[in-house]
C-alpha cells in the first residue's frame, strides 16, 4: 500500500509505504526545511529539489533515499510534489500559488483523472 508519493514533473514517482513514510518524515523533521508550500491538513506538499537532496543527505540513512535522490536529481524542474494517499483531504485550506502547482503536477498520477 502506498502512503506518500513524490512526483516529478515529468510523470516520475517513488511511492513509499506507510513504514517507509513514517521513517521519512522522522528524519527529515517531517521534510520541513524543504517545504515550499503545504496543505495545513495533510501531508501533500511542495518541495524544493536541492533542500530536499540537502535534507537527505543529512539525514540517517533510509532504505528508499537514494530513490528520493534519484527522483531529485532527474527533476525536470526545482520542484517536487508529495501526495498523501492515506488522507481523505481535499485541500480546501490550501491557499498558496503551491496548491495550484500541485495540482498540475500531481493531477495526471491523482485518484480520479479526468482526461478530456
Ligand atoms: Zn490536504
Amino acid at each position: 500500500m502506498t502512503d506518500l508519493t513524490f512526483v516529478d514533473d515529468d510523470g516520475e514517482v517513488v511511492e513509499l509505504d506507510p513504514d517507509e513514510a513514517a521513517g521519512l518524515l522522522e528524519i527529515t523533521g517531517a521534510l520541513e526545511a524543504a517545504t515550499v508550500s503545504a496543505c495545513p491538513d495533510c501531508r501533500s506538499r511542495v518541495l524544493a529539489v536541492v533542500a530536499l537532496s540537502d535534507l537527505l543527505d543529512e539525514a540517517p540513512p533510509h532504505r528508499r533515499a537514494n530513490d528520493l535522490l534519484a527522483l531529485a536529481d532527474d527533476a525536470p524542474t526545482l520542484h517536487l510534489y508529495v501526495i498523501d494517499g492515506a488522507a481523505r483531504c481535499e485541500h480546501r485550506r490550501w491557499r498558496d500559488p503551491g496548491h495550484e502547482e500541485w495540482l498540475e503536477a500531481v493531477s495526471p498520477a491523482g485518484p480520479a483523472p479526468r482526461r478530456p
